[in-house]
């Protein structure tokens, strides 16, 4: 008879997880409380507009590629992907900067506003290439359990080079002088939730996924990945039960007896939570069955949390890009209100996406659609109406100005998503929205265990446990966990 198993939330980590053991020949349920997959990644459908409700950036293809590879496909059997070019925009104070996807086009932008950078830039995107790929091949697909993973001649050999004991900022510091050029190659560590000199200068690969990987865009948004993945696993023979909500999981002699929802009662063999970590821990599972105390989860250090704002315009604006940074403020400042003393954000840098600039079939004719993204402290309150209003009329301001027109008036769609909506939606630890910070003692074994220690036949995968936050990584993380019960119970 076939194994079965339960798996607990259908975002990136849980389709993943459900695909792997369902291509094992596994009966395998996926329980989700919401009515609809993605979890973070789903998708909002008002007044003509689709929205991704949470990511917009698609990074790595390389990943996305091994995944559906794995399962004998392609993504372009789902979806299609196009490369942006420019990959972004930065604003600051004095202007605007067109990131180019090109690297000789990228070179020319750095000579003019470092002379000799140019050459530094090849020098460190090398160094960033041999991080991407070491971290490929011997850290990232590693469950996570014990040091001896790490313990491989090739890692011992370059360990020096994978500078595991500098911080991000300290390595960018080497190379280049200039702020702008500095600020540009520290952009990119923000996805893993944590400040350029907390993150180890290993995450300049993330450079190399920027530089080089590229940006790109999924037709139809992030959600046609999350549909090609759903797709996938239905093909697979996952079964999907959805609106249910699972409420407590009940063990005896440390296996997982029951898993119960607010409508039904099951019994699986092996139990995948990728809902978040902490909830499953404290709310579902009984006392003594918890791997880790509210003490444990209070000292780690959350990636923000943030205020988020889905509008919808009825007219095109001039001149924008898809994807544009404001980082027209103190960045330090913001750090400081997100990190050492967190607090509603002064004066915040902020992001947005507009990715009716790529795609027509986002926005009805002649209309625009934009997504905002503000970073804020993980475990504030008072997200009350008027605090989000506040923020939204001074990022709206701000962009107005940059880009030289008004936007406000012709706002036809507006909705706001902020902490308590975090907590609510998605049970988010301090309503985080994309998991633990990747610090160095966040890392690898030192982040919570994608197996749990009490009970036997639970495992963990998303973005809170290895490798981390983002699509890329939960997707690995869903890999792991599948592997990892598939090692024990196959
Ligand atoms: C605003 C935002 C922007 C982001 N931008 C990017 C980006 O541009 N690029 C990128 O790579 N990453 C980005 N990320 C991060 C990325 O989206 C996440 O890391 C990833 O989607 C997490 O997937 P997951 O499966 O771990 O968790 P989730 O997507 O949270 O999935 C967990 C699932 O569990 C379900 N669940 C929770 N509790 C229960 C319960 N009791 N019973 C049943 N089901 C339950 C939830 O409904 C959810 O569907 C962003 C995240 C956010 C929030």
């Amino acid at each position: 008879m076939a194994k079965n198993a339960i798996v607990i939330g259908s975002g990136f980590a849980g389709l993943s997880a459900a695909s792997f053991l369902a291509k094992a020949g596994w009966d395998v349920i996926v329980l989700e409380k919401h009515d609809s997959p993605g979890g973070r990644a789903r998708q909002l459908k008002e007044s003509g507009f689709t929205f991704d409700r949470g990511p917009s950036w698609y990074w790595m293809p390389d990943i996305f590629e091994r995944y559906f590879h794995q399962f004998g496909k392609q993504t372009s059997d789902y979806y299609s992907l196009k490369r942006l070019d420019p990959s972004y925009r930065i604003y600051k104070n004095d202007g605007s900067m067109d990131i180019p996807a090109d690297f000789t086009e990228l070179k020319k932008l750095f000579e003019s506003i470092e002379p000799g950078s140019s050459k530094q830039l090849e020098k460190f995107i090398s160094e960033a290439a041999f991080k991407y790929k070491t971290a490929m091949d011997k850290f990232v697909f590693k469950p996570g359990q014990s040091i001896a993973e790490f313990l491989d001649p090739d890692i011992m050999k370059a360990l020096f080079r994978l500078d595991l004991f500098n911080s991000v900022k300290t390595h960018v510091r080497k190379y280049f002088k200039n702020p702008r050029i500095r600020e540009l190659l520290e952009f990119p560590v923000l996805f893993l939730g944590a400040m350029p000199d907390q993150i180890p200068s290993l995450y300049t690969l993330m450079n190399y996924a920027d530089i080089v990987g590229g940006t790109w865009y999924p037709a139809g948004g992030i959600f046609s990945v999350v549909d090609a993945m759903y797709q996938l696993a239905i093909e697979l023979g996952v079964k999907f039960l959805f609106s249910e909500n699972v409420t407590s999981i009940k063990s005896s002699s440390s296996y997982i007896q029951k898993i119960i929802t607010d409508k039904n009662e099951y019994e699986a063999e092996v139990v995948i939570g990728t809902a978040d970590y902490h909830f499953i821990e404290n709310n579902l599972l009984e006392e003594n069955d918890r791997t880790y105390s509210e003490k444990y989860w209070d000292k780690r250090m959350m990636a923000p949390s943030c205020l988020l704002y889905y509008v919808g315009l009825n007219k095109k604006l001039k001149n924008i890009s898809h994807h544009s940074l404001f980082f027209d403020t103190s960045f330090d400042q913001h750090a400081l209100e997100i990190y050492k003393q967190p607090g509603w954000p002064s004066d915040p840098l902020f992001y947005v996406s507009a990715s009716s600039v790529s795609d027509d079939s986002v926005a009805p004719e002649g209309c625009e659609n934009l997504f905002f993204l503000v970073p804020v402290a993980a475990g504030l309150s008072g997200d009350s109406e008027s605090m989000r209003e506040k923020y939204f009329r001074m990022i709206i301001a701000r962009m107005e100005k940059h880009t030289n027109q008004n936007i406000e008036g012709a706002i036809i769609y507006k909705k706001s998503f902020a902490q308590t909506d975090f907590i609510q939606e998605y049970n988010a630890y301090k309503g985080n929205a994309y998991g633990l910070a990747n610090t160095l003692l966040q890392t690898a074994i030192l982040k919570p265990s994608s197996r749990s220690k009490k009970l036997y036949n639970l495992f963990y995968a998303g973005q809170l446990t290895v490798p981390g936050p983002g699509v890329p990584p939960a997707l690995i993380s869903g890999e792991i966990a599948a592997n990892e019960a598939l090692k024990l119970f196959q």
